[in-house]
């Protein structure tokens, strides 16, 4: 089976560059759990190459070859992770150029989707002793910032929130619940904490305690719910003085464990009153919508009829390097879920995005007095 993916074009680095691109998507295999060893599972899935996925709905590991011509499908994704993947492995492979382009004032989202239980959370946040991608993100931008200190001034703000039943809550300070709004940089969630960050460990203890913040299901108490969407938004305001120029730049980098992805996306024909009846996640839902409508061409993409889509919009279909990884089980308990995940992985590697900086040279060139030159100086030399 030949594996033919179009390029992603290349990113153009300057003022006011557009480059098109497409969504990357990665899959990811976790190791099959005792739980499913248990139950007497064989895997289902296979690894075929470094692209490739073949998923076959009656093969255990001995009679894969046996069965390969009879059922079964190929998939081809940016990159097929195995089960021995680690953590700095899925990292560079699918989120090091994001951070890079985040330094360069381009926007970039990373988002995890999957049934329950697939490796999402294991992916995004990982242990203490297997940080995952957001701490490794962090991390990484950290030792470039150090790196670049010389040539201008960085700040790091972080905010992590949860959607939750059509619900905003800040996970860094829980209460009220929070109001989207728009404004210059796109969707925000208004009075959201924006926390300055210092080092690695405080933010991975930081994010923990975020988790533990994510809304349970009343039924399974020390569970994280199924059905929360946790979104990491790390912003980097980047600012210098080029000769008498102030330069600056913001790139922001979005992280996402998305909802288990069991119980929406097959569902698309569901009318709104069963939706909500039967208590279908209706971000995951609209986002499959959006999916289709942006590999389709559509004018009209549904990104108002969710929160989630709401706040993906700018990295869904506009100006942003975007990156999903599908995590899938290797149980054949789970070949429903997984055919699920490859479906909409395999989709989504049709959409195209933009990814232009946000340096503005020249409207500070001209917005400046030399008095407000000297003013503007001084504060970079107090931060
Ligand atoms: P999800 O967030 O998709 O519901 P989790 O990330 O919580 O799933 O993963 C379910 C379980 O599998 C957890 O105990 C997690 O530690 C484990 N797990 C997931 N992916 C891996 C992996 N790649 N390697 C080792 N353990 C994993
Ligand atoms: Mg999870």
């Amino acid at each position: 089976v030949g594996c033919k993916l179009k390029a992603a074009g290349e990113v153009g680095v300057g003022t006011a560059e557009v480059a098109e691109n497409r969504i990357l998507v990665f899959v990811r295999l976790r190791p099959m759990s005792k739980k499913e060893e248990e139950a007497g599972s064989t895997s289902c899935v296979k690894i075929v190459n470094k692209k490739e996925v073949y998923l076959t709905e009656y093969a255990s590991e001995n009679d894969y070859l046996r069965l390969k011509r009879v059922r079964g499908r190929h998939f081809c994704f940016d990159s097929a992770f195995p089960d021995s993947t680690t953590q700095a492995e899925v990292y560079s492979t699918s989120t090091a150029d994001l951070v890079e382009g985040v330094l360069q004032g381009r926007n970039g989202t990373v988002f995890c989707y999957g049934a329950t239980g697939a490796g999402k959370t294991y992916t995004m946040l990982g242990t203490m002793e297997n940080p995952g991608i957001m701490v490794l993100a962090i991390k990484d931008l950290f030792s470039k910032v150090r790196q670049r200190s010389h040539d201008g001034n960085h700040s790091i703000q972080l905010s992590y929130l949860e959607i939750y039943n059509e619900t905003v809550r800040d996970l860094l300070s829980p209460g009220r619940p929070l109001h989207l709004r728009e404004d210059k940089q796109g969707i925000v969630a208004a009075g959201l904490t924006q926390y300055r960050a210092y080092s690695t460990d405080e933010v991975m203890k930081l994010l923990q305690r975020g988790n533990k913040n994510r809304t349970t299901e009343p039924t399974r108490v020390n569970e994280t719910s199924s059905r929360s969407h946790a979104i990491l938004q790390v912003v980097v305001e980047y600012r210098s003085m080029d000769g008498v120029n102030i330069v600056t730049r913001v790139g922001k980098l979005s992280l996402i464990d998305l909802a288990g992805s069991e119980r929406a996306m097959a569902t698309e024909q569901r009318t709104q009153r069963s939706i909500e009846g039967a208590n279908i996640n209706r971000s995951l839902l609209t986002l499959s919508s959006c999916i289709n409508a942006l590999v389709e061409g559509k004018k009209h993409i549904p990104y108002r009829n969710s929160k989630l889509t709401q706040l993906l919009k700018d990295s869904l279909g506009g100006s942003c390097n975007t990156v999903m990884v599908a995590n899938i089980s290797p149980s054949n308990l789970s070949y429903g879920e997984t055919q699920n995940t490859l479906h909409w992985a395999d989709r989504a590697k049709e959409i195209k995005t933009k990814a232009f900086t946000t340096a503005n040279e020249e409207v500070l060139n001209v917005a400046y007095s030399e008095t407000d030159q000297a003013k503007l100086l001084l504060e970079l030399q107090k931060e």
